[in-house]
């Protein structure tokens, strides 16, 4: 499996973080190692100096991701009921809004997933606020470039009505053509 996350670590970072194996090792999976990759990540936190350490901390902070300590969450699933550390989170599955925004997952289904989520959103908004006659005014599409202040708007481009904004501050169409 490739590394589709980069590892997320805890907030604070840990004084021993910096003498983990585990960053000599980027190109391994550490967030959902699978078959052969698992192993190796187990062999490589066997070695480590700070396996104890990282490995509680996982336990104290229910961690959903990857393997800590040579725990991958199964294990550390099994400790927690055993020695009474918070039941690691569930993680939502990729491909969803939830893993995007919560977890920081930047995989194509999980963005995917946001953006639909996002158009849903304002469309229900839009919605809402037409049913109240809060809505905005359609846009314009410029036909002609138009100066804003310093800002020179090209064809094409979407302009809000703005009814309220002073005379001075209005869009003022723009005499030359744009050069090429
Ligand atoms: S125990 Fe494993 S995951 Fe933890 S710091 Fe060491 S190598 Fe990294
Ligand atoms: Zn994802």
């Amino acid at each position: 499996m490739t590394t589709t996350e980069p590892p997320r670590i805890p907030r604070n970072i840990p004084d021993w973080h910096t003498d983990g194996l585990c960053q000599l090792f980027p190109e391994l999976d550490w967030i959902e190692a699978q078959g052969e990759q698992a192993v190796a990540c187990r062999a490589i936190c066997s070695a480590c100096p700070v396996r104890l350490a990282c490995a509680l901390g996982s336990l104290e902070r229910g961690e959903p991701w990857g393997i800590w300590g040579g725990l991958d969450r199964a294990d550390r699933k099994t400790v927690a009921a055993e020695y009474g550390y918070p039941v690691p989170a569930m993680l939502p599955e990729h491909g969803t809004n939830a893993r995007r925004v919560k977890h920081g997952c930047t995989c194509p289904d999980c963005k995917h997933a946001h953006a639909l989520y996002e158009a849903e959103r304002r469309a229900k908004a839009r919605a809402k606020a037409r049913a109240r006659g809060l809505g905005w005014p359609p846009a314009h599409i410029l036909a002609a470039p138009v100066r804003i202040g310093r800002h020179l708007l090209a064809p094409g481009q979407y302009l809000l009505p703005l009814p309220d904004l002073p005379e001075h501050r209005r869009a003022a169409p723009v005499d030359q053509p744009l050069a090429a």
